[in-house]
This record gives C-alpha cells, sequence and structure tokens, in this order.
C-alpha cells in the first residue's frame, strides 16, 4: 500500500473544502489559529511515517488529552475507575449538562467534560504533581522533551470555562469530585491546552494499536485488556455526540478536540492523524472527518 501517495492526494484533494466549517470560538484563544492549516499523518507500528501538509507544526489537542487521561488513570487505579464514571455513549454534546443531574454526578464516559474533569480529580488524588507526570507521561509515549501546555490558552480557557465549573460543581455536590474545584480545573484546563503535531499525535496512540505496549521501547503501559477497553471507549464516545458516524462512515476507533484533530487507530497497523481547524456543527474537525472517511474508503481499512 503506497500510503504516501494516498495521504498526498487526500490532502490535495480535501484541501478544496477548505472554507467549510468554523473555528471553535468559545475559547478565544483558540480563535487566533490560521483556519487554513491542514496536515494529514500515518505513523505504523513498523516506525515509518508518512505526512502531508502542516503535519509538523504544533496545535492545542484539547479533548484527544482526555485519552492520555484515561491511559494514565486506568494505569496507576486499574479498573475501579469505572466506579465513578461511565462507559455508554452520551448522544449529547460535550459539554452538555443535562444528563448529569439525573444521573446523580455520575458522567456517561471519561470523554465528555464532565467525565474528563472526574478522571482528572482522581489523578491529583494519586499523583504528587499531577501536571509534571502528565506531561512526562505524553513525552515518553513519543519518545520527545519537546511537548508542553500552553499557558495563554489555559488562561483563557479559565476565564471562560463557565460550563466546565458548572460540572465539577454539580459533581461535587454529589460528591464526586474530591479536591478543590479550581485545583481540579487548572489540571483540567493545562492537558487540555497541550500542543502536539500530527505526526506527535500518530506515535502517542500506537500502543493502542499495538495491544498497550509502545513499540518504540517495548514498554508495557497497560494490559491487553485495558488496552482494548479504551479503544472500545473510543470508538463508543471518542467524537461526541457524532461518534455513531464515525463508526459508521470510517470504521475505526479515534478521538477529536475542538483544537482540530482527529487521532484514528487501526489496531495491529497504524495511527492516523488529521488536523483541520474548521469544525463541523458537532465539533469536529470538518476536513479531518472527510479525510479520514475517504482514508478508509480508498484503502479499504477498518476493524469492522
Ligand atoms: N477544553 C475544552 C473544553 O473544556 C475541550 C473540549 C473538546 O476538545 O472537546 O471545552
Amino acid at each position: 500500500m503506497d500510503y504516501q501517495k494516498i495521504i498526498d492526494g487526500l490532502h490535495q484533494k480535501h484541501s478544496k473544502e477548505i472554507n467549510k466549517g468554523k473555528v471553535a470560538s468559545y475559547i478565544p484563544e483558540l480563535k487566533k489559529i490560521d483556519s487554513n492549516k491542514f496536515g494529514i499523518n500515518l505513523f505504523t507500528l513498523s516506525n515509518q511515517s508518512f505526512g502531508a501538509g502542516d503535519y509538523q507544526e504544533k496545535f492545542s489537542i484539547q479533548s484527544i488529552s482526555k485519552v492520555f487521561a484515561l491511559t494514565l488513570a486506568l494505569k496507576e487505579m486499574g479498573e475501579k475507575i469505572w466506579k465513578r464514571v461511565g462507559i455508554e455513549p452520551s448522544g449529547d454534546p460535550f459539554n452538555s449538562l443535562v444528563q448529569l443531574e439525573f444521573e446523580k454526578g455520575i458522567p456517561r464516559n471519561p470523554f465528555i467534560n464532565s467525565g474528563a474533569l472526574v478522571i482528572c480529580d482522581m489523578l491529583i488524588s494519586k499523583l504528587k504533581s499531577p501536571k509534571t507526570e502528565f506531561l512526562t507521561f505524553v513525552r515518553k509515549l513519543v519518545n520527545t522533551k519537546d511537548i508542553y501546555f500552553n499557558e495563554k490558552i489555559v488562561a483563557s480557557e479559565k476565564k471562560h470555562g463557565f460550563k466546565n465549573a458548572a460540572h465539577v460543581n454539580l459533581m461535587k455536590s454529589f460528591g464526586n469530585i474530591k479536591n478543590e474545584i479550581d485545583v481540579v480545573l487548572d489540571f483540567y484546563y493545562h492537558m487540555c491546552s497541550m500542543e502536539m503535531t500530527c505526526e506527535e499525535l500518530s506515535k502517542s496512540f500506537l500502543l493502542f494499536a499495538n495491544d498497550g505496549i509502545i513499540p518504540y521501547n517495548n514498554e508495557r503501559i497497560v494490559s491487553l485488556r485495558v488496552s482494548k477497553r479504551i479503544n472500545s471507549s473510543m470508538q463508543l464516545c471518542g467524537l461526541y455526540d457524532e461518534a455513531g458516524q464515525f463508526a459508521f462512515k470510517v470504521g475505526l476507533p479515534g478521538k477529536s478536540g475542538v483544537g482540530g484533530g482527529i487521532v484514528a487507530i487501526h489496531p495491529d497497523l497504524y495511527c492516523i492523524t488529521t488536523w483541520s481547524p474548521k469544525l463541523n456543527k458537532k465539533g469536529n474537525s470538518y476536513l479531518g472527518f472527510k479525510a479520514l472517511e475517504a482514508f478508509t474508503t480508498i484503502t479499504e481499512a477498518s476493524i469492522f
């Protein structure tokens, strides 16, 4: 399979639609990005990297970080985490408060905002210096020191994150947040602000294509069973209330973020990441979704 040719072709073809969608504006700092950026990278388990466009440029990974948080929580605390967060698709937008009240402060899944906030709360209770250890963990997955939080984005989210504050407060009232609200939000915003390239993201997700083992150093991070759980969580809940369409049209587990990134995993083969900041109505990258759909169509690759 000539991945480079396919990716170049997809980049060229979909660049024509670069005007479709809208950059996330509810976090003002995200709006400053050049909305014409478009990158694609595929990284294989055999250590080959294929890229097109802006695939080596850093961007805010936003909710993609929720996969790292879930993985670290499962690594540190095991499956008892599922007592405080569920694993069903929400069918609602990522920041919806509606279900949380009648489900008594237990979020539907770890990838909606409330679920990720509970995971952050658990990590704060467990780790000595959560932000540093989180950064160290992600840097290890990529084998680089060149990954950082963006403090401007953190500040912007803190200033405008009224809904996230509402989520934490509501969950605290049900006893499902143990730490101080400001501490939980600070950690959550830091992890969302993390900046990575498409190539780094593909590389960092390879352990999920490799049964829980980092391929470059053979270090096992989670068991085969837990790796399967993380992939199935992505398949069910990784693209907010568009996860069904993503399974239907792309056919791979994946995770998106409002910074415009989407990472998808083909178990035993590769990870593929797209980045284009303009989002569709569901908050997923317009071009990224289209390019991934075309990619699995052309390569006839899917887990189904
Ligand atoms: N930091 C964003 C928020 O809390 C993450 C949203 C996302 O990427 O889905 O609203």
